[in-house]
């Protein structure tokens, strides 16, 4: 059995782990530096002092920012599809299904697929009294509290046939649920983003350039501070685990390695101690008092007893045809077989 097919399995797992293990730290490298941009991110009030804010960095922009303020529509705000009484400034309509599907472990579990999704934006602007900073990209934003308007499940009620259907395809259909969530007008957001300022004057938050995600969330900077810290130790349980499987999986392989070595070794000195053993049994058995032609070219002591092939030369004995592997001593032609002579 070959070295590879020994660690297959290691290998596998290594493999597994390592993308596994990959992801985590990419992601656990992620958060840290979102964790320390938001640390150190200045917290603004929307009113003047904004502006003198602004003049301490170049080309007046923040890179890293917290603001808080009253969304605010800049044109006509988006009406919601359920309740014409509320306006908002973005909108998410999901239509999602619900299915009990057979899993591969041939378990029925519940399950949700999402089949629409649409969003609506429109601009706006975080709003404190004669001050505003337009909110640009909002939909880029890695976190969007938005309010749920409306959340109606229209239950299936399936026949016969269905469900003789459903038990074979493995996918039997619940219902659908229609959800409508929007950012109103007039909510209470915390924006934290980018915040830079445009030749006419014009203050707006938008996604930062440097991989930072632009929040829209109703929580405060120190909860968010507490969220990305539990997801940070979560990652750095994950990061721990799978860096000690991949550690287990390296010093399996290397000991299989090892291990084989050493019976590799073993194997050989077995293996030479034998070849000892048919030498001397072979010298016992030997005719002395030969002539100087019947004697081996090599070591001139021995009988000749082996037939190197295809040139056809008788020219050596047992013990030197084991330490010749490439060209006949004689004609120098390679040697592809040999073969005992019996010479009477
Ligand atoms: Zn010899
Ligand atoms: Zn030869």
């Amino acid at each position: 059995m070959d070295f590879f097919s020994e660690i297959i399995g290691e290998t596998v797992i290594l493999g597994l782990d390592s993308l596994i293990l990959g992801f985590c730290v990419k992601q656990l490298s992620k958060c840290k530096h979102i964790l320390n941009a938001l640390q150190t991110a200045p917290v603004l009030e929307i009113d003047s002092s904004i502006n003198k804010e602004l003049k301490k960095f170049p080309n007046s922009t923040i890179p890293y920012v917290v603001i808080r303020g009253l969304v605010k529509p800049l044109g006509t705000p988006i009406t919601s599809n359920y309740n014409n009484s509320i306006t908002g400034v973005v909108q998410r309509l999901t239509i999602k299904e619900h299915v009990i599907a057979r899993t591969s472990a041939g378990f029925w579990s519940d399950q949700t697929r999402t089949i629409h999704e649409v969003c609506n934006s429109t601009p706006f602007v975080l709003n404190n009294g004669k001050y505003s900073i337009e909110v640009v990209d909002a939909l880029a934003a890695e976190l969007l509290d938005m309010d749920v308007i409306s959340d109606k499940f229209e239950p299936m009620s399936p026949g016969v046939i269905d469900h003789v259907w459903g038990f074979f395809s493995g996918v039997r259909q619940r219902g659908l649920q229609t959800m409508e969530e929007m950012l109103r007008d007039g909510s209470y957001i915390t924006a934290i983003g980018e915040l830079s300022k445009s030749k006419t004057g014009a203050l707006k938050i938008q996604p930062p350039r440097d991989g930072l995600p632009l929040y829209l969330t109703t929580a405060t900077k120190s909860s968010l501070l507490k969220r990305l810290a539990s997801s940070r130790d979560f990652l750095r349980i994950l990061v721990v685990i799978f860096g000690a499987v991949a550690v287990a999986a390296s010093c399996r392989v290397a000991y299989k390695y090892v291990k084989r070595r050493k019976r590799r070794a073993l194997d050989d000195s077995v293996k030479q101690r034998l070849a000892a053993g048919r030498r001397e049994r072979r010298a016992v058995a030997r005719e002395k008092n030969l002539s100087e032609v019947q004697l081996c070219v090599v070591c001139t002591e021995n009988p000749k007893e082996i037939i190197l092939l295809p040139c056809g030369h008788v020219c050596v004995c047992e013990d030197c045809s084991d330490n010749i592997t490439d060209n006949c001593p004689i004609c120098r032609k390679r040697i592809e077989s040999r073969a005992p002579a019996f010479i009477t």
